[in-house]
């Protein structure tokens, strides 16, 4: 009997996942549990090439494990490639093995934007990450918020314990998204911290320094 449950609920789990993980929805979801992985890490070995970041390394992807690609969302080699070698340029311009620990996979997919506008996605299970690109856009400002949900996830014991208080006491936003929630507003605060889109000043920038520096070792 719990065996059969058991059966069941991965069925269930991969259904709802196929289903809320086609890019042409919208993902919401951010933990799930260690059962799919396990289960999904069978299915990992197709169309994808690896990339070493110092003693590290990330998969990059056109068929992500978690992301449901349709055939139209299939990017061409000379695209993927073109693509890869600029995010490898961005993540060694702007993070360290230890901000990205995580992070797992880079699926690279032949879109603008997903349903409801959103150009990225990164799904959090357990301590790995997995990201998706709507690369086409050609705005690396969202590859760097992506980035920065796995380092806030990576570190959000710390986040929780030295920072969080603090930043909840300032109410002020870099962008209305900003307001969606911490996590949100961490990348958000960041990407513009980043890449020096601070002329309009914001307090968070300086615990983001403090936080991004800390982590980076
Ligand atoms: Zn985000």
């Amino acid at each position: 009997m719990k065996y059969i449950f058991y059966i069941l609920s991965i069925c269930v789990l991969f259904f709802y996942l196929n289903f809320k993980l086609n890019p042409k929805k919208n993902i919401t979801i951010d933990k799930l549990n260690e059962q799919i992985k396990l289960n999904t890490d069978l299915n990992t070995k197709k169309n994808y090439s690896d990339k070493y970041f110092e003693n590290f390394y990330i998969k990059f992807n056109k068929k992500g494990t978690y992301y449901n690609i349709n055939n139209d969302m299939l990017i061409s080699n000379k695209l993927f490639n073109l693509y890869k070698n600029e995010y490898v340029y961005i993540i060694n311009k702007y993070f360290t093995k230890n901000h990205l620990n995580g992070l797992k996979e880079i699926t690279i997919s032949n879109s603008v934007s997903f349903n409801n506008g959103i150009r990225g996605q990164n799904l959090s299970i357990n301590e790995d990450s997995y990201i998706l690109m709507a690369s086409l856009n050609n705005d690396n400002s969202i590859l760097i918020h992506e980035l920065l949900h796995t380092v806030q996830h990576n570190h959000i014991k710390l986040f929780n314990k030295k920072y969080k208080y603090k930043w909840l006491k300032i109410n002020k936003y870099v962008s209305e998204y900003a307001m969606t929630n911490i996590y949100e507003d961490f990348a958000e605060t960041g990407t513009k911290y980043l890449l020096h889109d601070t002329l309009i000043y914001n307090p968070k920038f300086k615990l983001f320094k403090k936080f991004f520096y800390e982590t980076s070792k």
